[in-house]
Parts: structure tokens; C-alpha cells; sequence
């Protein structure tokens, strides 16, 4: 009888351990599926965004791009050059000391990829700037 009741319970487990197995099977096909499904959503319409530009569009956008980057550059270059040398007040000869930069410093410093300095000079308050390549 209890060897019975045991073959029962151990075919009993292993079918239960097979259909837990099976859903968890089944659940992971779910999702991988899902995944796929959703994915290929993804680049379908991403297809279609694309299929909207023509060639020639896109050869637009990218000379428009290049050449507003050249200009970023030539002007930057010259930003630089003008700005490079700041040892003494222009004015009138005095010390300068650092002072922070305003908002507008930082951003220009972004935009322009260089390190600006703020500099304010001791005795008259002139105010000027040093920029220098990163
Ligand atoms: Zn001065």
C-alpha cells in the first residue's frame, strides 16, 4: 500500500513538475514572442518615419548640418583667438582676479566646447573674458 501511494505521489510530482515546467515554458514563449512582436512594431515604424524622407531630403538635413557645424567652428576658432590673451586689465594696467561667470558664459562655453574664464580687474572693474581649447 505505501509503496503504492508513493509511486503515486512520485508520478504525481514528476507530472506536476512537467506541467509547471510546461507553463513556465509556455509563459517564457509568451514573452519572448511579445518581445518580438513589439519589437519588430518598433522597427517598422521607425521604417516608415525613414521611407518618408526622400534621399535627397536626407542628403539636405545632413549638408545643412555639416555646414552650420563649420560655421560653429570657424566661429569658435575666432572666439578663441580673440579672447585667448587676457593678462591685465586692458584699461588701466591693474591686477584681474577671477570672479564667477554669468549663465550666459556657461553656455557659450558649452556650445563652443572651450573653458571660459571670468576675470574683473581690481581698480577700475573692467570685466572681460579668457577662453582657451578643452
Ligand atoms: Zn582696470
Amino acid at each position: 500500500m505505501t509503496a503504492v501511494s508513493l509511486i503515486l505521489l512520485g508520478i504525481f510530482l514528476l507530472v506536476e513538475n512537467l506541467e509547471i515546467k510546461y507553463y513556465i515554458y509556455l509563459f517564457l514563449q509568451k514573452i519572448f514572442f511579445s518581445l518580438i512582436f513589439v519589437f519588430s512594431k518598433i522597427l517598422n515604424s521607425f521604417l516608415i518615419i525613414i521611407k518618408q524622407f526622400e534621399t535627397s531630403d536626407i542628403v539636405g538635413v545632413a549638408l545643412t548640418l555639416i555646414g552650420f557645424y563649420m560655421l560653429l567652428r570657424i566661429w569658435r576658432e575666432r572666439e578663441i583667438s580673440r579672447n585667448s590673451y587676457l593678462q591685465n586689465c586692458p584699461e588701466c594696467g591693474g591686477n584681474l582676479r577671477r570672479i564667477p561667470r554669468t549663465s550666459r558664459q556657461k553656455v557659450s562655453g558649452y556650445i563652443f566646447g572651450s573653458k571660459i574664464k571670468h576675470y574683473s580687474c581690481n581698480i577700475c572693474g573692467y570685466k572681460g573674458i579668457k577662453m582657451s581649447k578643452k
